[in-house]
């Protein structure tokens, strides 16, 4: 599914991120930053390394909850990882959708200050980490739709889900966003 939207797109696939080719891919990390199964397992797999040695010499002490770092991304088809920490669903009243939004929005400062036109994200918080995968969905695009209108950048941003029911919840909110 793909809406327009001036000059953008939101795009949503079902997929591996790994194999995006896109400027910077968006990993969920845990705030370590020490890798770790999921997205994650499958990034720094698929990246080689130099992943984990660039993450820990830049950022040896993690990255807190709701924010996100750049590194670059080994040999991955990315040019730039950004490794976004979401926060782990407890319910919903411990700030779990601000901690969120927060971390999609700073992937997203974090593709226009390294000039990035394109960037894929995971369904960051929705595996391990709990976040009912709906909800997930309107915090995630809802950001996204927010930052588009008012940047008009980057040109390109796709969500790649693992499955169709993830795609299901992603496309059934950006259909009511695009109404
Ligand atoms: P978190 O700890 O933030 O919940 P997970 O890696 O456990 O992170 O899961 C986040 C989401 O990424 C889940 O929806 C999971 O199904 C999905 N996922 C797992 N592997 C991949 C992959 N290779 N490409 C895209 N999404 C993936």
């Amino acid at each position: 599914m793909i809406v327009h939207f001036g000059a953008s797109r939101i795009e949503l696939v079902q997929g591996d991120i790994t194999q995006q080719r896109v400027d910077a891919i968006v990993n969920a990390a845990n705030s370590g930053l020490l890798g770790g199964g999921g997205v994650d397992g499958a990034i720094h797999r698929v990246a080689g390394p130099t992943l984990m040695q660039e993450t820990r010499m830049l950022y040896p002490d993690g990255c807190p909850t709701g924010s996100a770092v750049a590194t670059t991304a080994g040999r991955l088809p990315a040019k730039y990882v950004f490794h976004a920490v979401g926060p782990v669903w407890a319910g919903g009243e411990k700030g779990e959708p601000k901690l969120l939004a927060s971390a999609y929005q700073t992937c997203l400062e974090l593709s226009l200050d390294h000039h990035c036109q394109s960037i894929a994200f995971p369904a960051i918080s929705t595996g391990v980490y709990g976040y009912p995968i709906d909800l997930a969905a309107e915090t995630a695009l809802g950001v996204t739709w927010k930052f588009l209108k008012q940047k008009q950048h980057p040109e390109v941003v796709r969500f790649v889900l693992f499955g169709p029911g993830p795609y299901g919840a992603f496309a059934r909110v950006l259909e009511s966003l695009a109404e």
